[in-house]
């Protein structure tokens, strides 16, 4: 639409728009599905506003405000998908919802007080790698509020007929991901990688960091260990936390210098803002309190794990992928607390 064409109501919701884009950039405020719901009735035809209003979302980790969020049973009228689809799916044990603690809680009852995780699994996936072709068992996870709201909200667009506009609320959630590898349930000391995830790496093959290779080897590891393991998928990790778009330019200020964790504090973003929870309450229900084998140079992802409930975890080093172009990465990393030695990060090239 010809922005002369606009009326008030227009030209206010485009201004909101842009408000928001702005705190994006400046990190200063959240923004949730609710208020992208509001400007998607408002603008249900401007696409492009709705794709950049999305873009400037996707630099932060969405996380809904508890007191945004009404009571689970006050919501479960509402869902994306079918209804019936979803009774048949918790009836058959494979929709069902776990507490902090890892337990699992009934679904049909308003959840206490607390982080609780909505698992949708087992899916077998057929896993092609190299000459071994395993197949796992995928799980997906999404926070319990984060789904009530994008149903409540789906609810409401359908009433309106926008059903069209479900994956804009679809793409807010942050949708975790277990592989469970070989039979890990038997084994007293399973190998798990708890993996953050990384479009640069672990889907284009970017050689600036070497999170592609620790996903690789992580899953070959698993795959080949006798105990079998888990691997862990956080979604919402992107650049150790701060979003995709602030990693592109955390790139360009190492391009003129910075290290990888300068390049963040320059941008007014922490060093590492990865929240870990969602991985805990994961692990504390698919290992049940088992030892564990954690593939990591990273004590502080041991730390925060065991800090938040995960008993007996075990590092193991898990250096992969070094090579000319992450050669200064994996020294900040070194220098940040990650442990590498003068071996690990000597380039093979
Ligand atoms: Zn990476």
């Amino acid at each position: 639409m010809p922005r002369g064409s606009r009326g008030p109501v227009a030209e206010q919701a485009s201004q909101e728009i842009a408000h928001w884009s702005c705190e994006a950039y400046l990190f200063t405020s959240h923004r949730s599905p609710k208020y992208l719901l509001r400007l998607l009735l408002k603008y249900p035809a401007s696409g492009s506003q709705v794709r950049r209003a999305k873009l400037s979302k996707s630099l932060y980790t969405p996380r809904i405000p508890r007191s945004a969020v009404k009571s689970q049973a006050s919501l479960s009228m509402f869902t994306y998908i079918n209804p019936a689809v979803r009774e048949r799916l918790i009836r058959d044990g494979k929709l069902l919802r776990i507490n902090n603690e890892g337990h699992e809680v009934d679904m049909a009852e308003a959840p206490a007080p607390g982080l609780h995780v909505n698992i949708l699994g087992p899916i077998p996936l057929p896993l092609a790698r190299g000459h071994a072709q395993p197949t796992v068992r995928w799980y997906a996870s999404v926070r319990s509020t984060e789904l009530s709201e994008v149903e409540q909200l789906a609810g409401t667009l359908r009433e309106q007929g926008g059903q069209h506009l479900f994956s804009h609320l679809a793409s807010s959630m942050a949708v975790n991901s277990v592989l469970v590898i070989g039979k890990p349930e038997k084994s007293e000391n399973p190998l798990v990688r708890v993996h953050s995830n990384c479009l640069t790496g672990d889907v284009f093959g970017s050689r600036r960091c070497e999170c592609g290779p620790q996903l690789e080897s992580a899953l070959d590891r698993i795959a080949k260990d006798p105990e079998g393991g888990y691997l862990v998928y956080m979604s919402g990790h992107e650049g150790r936390g701060i979003g995709l778009w602030a990693k592109a330019a955390t790139y360009l200020l190492q391009d003129a210098g910075e290290n990888t964790y300068q390049a963040n504090r320059s941008l007014g973003l922490p060093d590492d803002s990865r929240d870990f929870s969602d991985a805990a309450v994961l692990l504390k229900y698919f290992v049940h309190g088992r030892r564990l084998r954690l593939l990591t140079n990273n004590p502080k992802k041991v730390e925060d794990l065991t800090a938040l409930g995960v008993p007996q975890i075990e590092r193991v080093k898990h250096v992969f992928g070094v090579d000319d172009h992450n050669l200064q990465y994996l020294k900040a990393k070194r220098d940040w607390g990650h442990k590498l030695g003068e071996e690990d990060i000597s380039s093979s090239e």
